[in-house]
């Protein structure tokens, strides 16, 4: 019987167009997302990136402001780590 090796090779790629006043990390220095571009980005729910946010994994800017920003660098990272090739 012949034997058949099926190889699937995937690439991804995330192309973010930021300018100089685009926010940046108080950690890492990534750029900083809202949690429903970082919803659209991942792909991840609400709850999900929330979790990430209590848990420390997920750098953001203060949580009292008007606006709480998340890190997109580290975001990404609990991604992977949740979703290993
Ligand atoms: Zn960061």
């Amino acid at each position: 019987m012949a034997r058949r090796t099926t190889v699937r090779i995937t690439t991804e790629m995330l192309l973010i167009v930021g300018n100089s006043g685009s926010p940046r990390c108080p950690v890492c220095g990534s750029l900083m997302v809202t949690l429903d571009q970082g919803r659209m980005l991942c792909g991840a729910a609400i709850d999900r990136l929330n979790g990430w946010v209590q848990s420390g994994a997920v750098h953001h800017s203060d949580p009292t402001s008007f606006q709480n920003l998340l890190c997109l660098h580290s975001m990404l990272i609990c991604l992977e780590n949740e979703n290993p090739a």
